[in-house]
């Protein structure tokens, strides 16, 4: 299967494509390198032994799309390119809108005119806003607290009015909880630009000693242990809940809405404590009041995607602190330039 992946160099997308290669699909990647390194090519060959074929170029140019869109030959996209940080689009709401609710119309517009009728988009749990219980069903009511949050809603709407009114297409919606971790081989990883806004590459941030300490968000929730509680999952079951979901529902014209989680949550100061054991380096941290806009508890109900995706998380805390500290440990400083 051949598979255009937009934003195919960064995280989530970069592991995708592995497990896309391993599972004999052909990804064909879009991104603007905008929060990504050419350099992710390599390491993805390195992995695969393939080197998957990469056009240079942003999502809201259609003249580029078209193009790419006439040699790809594809016949399912994976959205993953657009912009992320909560913080950064509260300064900026201007890029996330255009980046994130445009740049998935320009890309909508360009598959209709190749053809191409079936679209997987990386959502998230945010859309969920302040969920009043927990664990979240994908029937929970919608809402958005931020930019960022919005332009996820946004699109979410807008992609349902289109399948609405074009019922040929097939879109699927993947609401990811938290992802973390890394390939396995310490190969491939989370590599943020300037300071982490996310607990886990701060965490390894801390450990490998490129920061002094971690700075926890609250520990007056009524949690655990008084801090935020999350769905953390790995970014390889992440990536594997894209190949079901392509297999399976990407192929059938509708609407298609999945909660990609584990069903746990852990607090931050249990990942705190399962990062140092399995890097075996104590992460120093310090009692920091709450950061605007966080909730308390968050984690998924998974059972949809098991049941409909037949797809599941199989990895655990110890392997996501694991794979992220040999990923940290052995590129200190993320990818390299060249
Ligand atoms: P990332 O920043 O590592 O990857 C996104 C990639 O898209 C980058 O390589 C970037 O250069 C590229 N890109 C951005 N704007 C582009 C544009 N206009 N044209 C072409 N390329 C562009 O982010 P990620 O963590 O891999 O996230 C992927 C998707 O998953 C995003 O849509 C994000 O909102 C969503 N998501 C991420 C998380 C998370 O915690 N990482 C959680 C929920 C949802
Ligand atoms: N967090 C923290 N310190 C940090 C970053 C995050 O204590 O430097 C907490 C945050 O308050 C939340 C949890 O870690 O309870 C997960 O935050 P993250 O930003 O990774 O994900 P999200 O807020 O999107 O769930």
């Amino acid at each position: 299967m051949r598979v255009l992946v937009t934003g195919g160099m960064g995280y989530i997308g970069s592991h995708t494509c592995v497990q896309m290669i391993e599972a004999g699909m052909t990804p064909i990647i879009v991104d603007n390198l905008y929060n990504s390194k050419e350099t992710v090519l390599a390491r993805i060959e390195k992995l695969t032994g393939v080197r998957p074929a990469f056009f240079e170029g942003d999502i809201r140019d259609r003249a580029f799309l078209d193009n790419v869109l006439a040699q790809a030959n594809v016949e399912s996209v994976l959205h993953f390119a657009g912009l992320k940080a909560v913080g950064e689009s509260v300064e900026k709401p201007l890029e996330y809108y255009d980046n994130n609710v445009h740049g998935t119309l320009v890309l909508v517009e360009a598959m209709r005119a190749a053809g191409i009728n079936s679209l997987i988009f990386s959502s998230s749990a945010t859309v969920y806003g302040e969920p009043e219980t927990v664990p979240i069903t994908e029937d929970f009511p919608t809402s958005a607290t931020n930019p960022y949050g919005r332009s996820k809603l946004m699109v979410e709407e807008c992609l349902a009015d289109i399948q609405k009114a074009l019922p040929e297409m097939s879109i699927t919606l993947l609401r990811y909880f938290n992802p973390v971790g890394s390939h396995q081989s310490g190969e491939m990883g989370e590599d943020p630009q300037g300071i982490p806004n996310n607990l886990m590459p701060f965490i390894s941030q801390v450990a490998v000693g490129r920061r002094e300490y971690l700075s926890v968000f609250g520990n007056d929730y009524s949690t655990v242990d008084g801090t935020g509680v999350r769905d953390y999952i790995h970014v390889v079951d992440l990536a594997d809940g894209h190949l079901a979901a392509l297999n399976s529902k990407g192929k059938e014209a509708g609407l298609h809405i999945y909660n990609l989680g584990t069903g746990n949550g852990f607090s931050v100061l249990q990942m705190v404590a399962a990062f140092s054991k399995a890097a075996g380096v104590e992460v120093a941290y310090q009692l920091a009041p709450r950061r605007a806009g966080d909730i308390a508890e968050c984690w998924a109900d998974p059972s949809k995607a098991r049941a409909e995706l037949h797809w599941e998380a199989t990895r655990t805390i110890e392997d996501m602190t694991a794979d992220t500290w040999r990923w940290q440990s052995n590129n200190p400083n993320g990818y390299p330039d060249v």
